[in-house]
């Protein structure tokens, strides 16, 4: 194999339509990285397209010249790739510069660079790959956006839906909201916007448009009426379904609330001791029962000599739990005996919730009859929450959708090898 050909397999060249044709290794005067730059060349039979939308176009002017992209990196060198950059007349575009093989319009960078990065972006965060790389956060944000809007041209995610969940995310302090539309099917997300009002849903059904929309069969939401209202409006035959992961939270939230109560009372009585042990069992009470230590569960047992309303509370909130697993006329049943008991149980929190639970009963049950079970948006919810602290936070929400999308739309780079020819 000649050199040149060695060094193009080694920068994962496509051999139809790139040439090496020269390079040079610059020395770094300042104890910096060395540069090993690569001159390429389209091949000649290969013809011109416009950068931008990828036709084939006829040849316009020699553009500005060379132009140079950093590549994924040599050994302890840094790389760069250098080509010449024609322009072509595009019938739509105009006078635009040529497509190259290697790297995306309008980028300082090779694709396989890119991919690179977002790749790290999206297993740590943007920060962590920009110093990897030695590039800026502002680079990075870019080549995440490129990267996703590329994906996003090619695929269309919202073809196809016959069962969706629609959720709201929290995105920054002081109720910054998008809202987070999923696949039930795929476990994908498949919209996201900002914004958590019926015109933000409403976008939604815009873009999937009549048709789409009355094919789908099974929405699932938490009690929002902003969701549920426009759903009524423009997929009138889909089945709303009550996520069972909203349904549990509320319970915990009551759960919570009795805890609380139950805690400032023994503050004011005095019994300063048992109100902080009390505050301990925080933690506890909200876990599942299936995931306490069996000490754990000694101390919950105890509960129900030491405090019973807190006790009845976590009862309630495990029962619902259970009720929710069970087979549809068992749930049915279950249900039933849950608000006889809950309306009853002088807790306020939960005689509350229990009227809640009797507003939504048909979208409970028709839940539990599709098993249109909560792993989709727990699952969804939970990878959002830890983008979001990868990131320490986003202030801008265009720029944490597209880090979603990336997560949890299917659309991730592959890394660049995976693919290399
Ligand atoms: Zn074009």
């Amino acid at each position: 194999m000649r050199d040149n050909s060695v060094l193009r397999k080694l920068l994962g060249l496509c051999v139809s339509t790139v040439v090496v044709v020269g390079r040079e290794l610059v020395e770094a005067g300042d104890g910096g990285r060395s540069k090993l730059v690569v001159w390429v060349r389209r091949r000649a039979r290969v013809r011109g397209r416009c950068g931008r939308c990828g036709a084939v176009a006829p040849w316009f002017d020699n553009g500005g010249g060379e132009r140079r992209w950093r590549h994924i990196d040599m050994g302890m060198a840094t790389c760069e790739l250098v080509a010449e950059a024609p322009r072509v007349t595009c019938p739509e575009h105009g006078a635009t510069v040529a497509e190259v093989s290697f790297a995306r319009h309008d980028s300082a960078f090779s694709r396989a660079f890119e991919d690179l990065v977002v790749f790290d972006a999206i297993v740590s965060n943007k920060l962590a790959a920009a110093k990897r790389h030695g590039i800026s956060w502002r680079a990075v944000d870019h080549m995440c956006i490129r990267v996703a809007t590329e994906a996003l041209g090619r695929i269309d995610l919202l073809e196809g839906l016959v069962a969706i969940a629609i959720d709201e995310v929290k995105y920054k302090k002081g109720h910054k909201y998008l809202t987070v539309v999923c696949d039930h099917l795929t476990g994908r997300v498949i919209w996201a916007a900002r914004g958590r009002n019926k015109e933000t849903v409403r976008t939604f059904f815009d873009a999937l448009g009549e048709e789409r929309a009355a094919q789908l069969q099974f929405v699932t939401c938490d009690g929002a009426e902003w969701i549920r209202s426009v759903i009524t409006e423009r997929a009138p035959e889909a089945i709303v379904c009550l996520d069972t992961f909203h349904l549990i939270g509320w319970a915990t939230a009551a759960l919570d609330e009795v805890r609380r109560e139950e805690w400032n009372k023994l503050r004011r009585t005095g019994g300063a001791h048992s109100a902080k042990e009390f505050k301990g069992l925080r933690w506890m009470l909200l876990r599942n029962w299936e995931n306490l230590s069996s000490k754990q569960k000694g101390t919950i047992r105890d509960l129900e000599r030491a405090n019973r309303r807190a006790f009845r509370a976590w009862q309630l909130k495990e029962e619902l739990r259970d009720v929710m697993s069970m087979p549809l006329a068992a749930a049915r049943r279950g249900l039933d005996s849950w608000l006889a008991y809950a309306s009853r149980s002088r807790l306020a929190p939960f005689v509350k919730l229990a009227r809640t639970i009797r507003h939504y009963r048909d979208s409970i049950e028709a839940t539990l009859e599709w098993k249109l079970t909560n792993g989709i948006a727990e699952s969804n919810n939970a990878a959002i929450g830890r983008i979001r602290s990868a990131a320490r936070g986003f202030h801008d929400p265009e720029s944490f959708i597209t880090m979603i999308m990336l997560n949890r739309a299917g659309i991730a780079p592959q890394l660049p090898w995976a693919a290399a020819s």
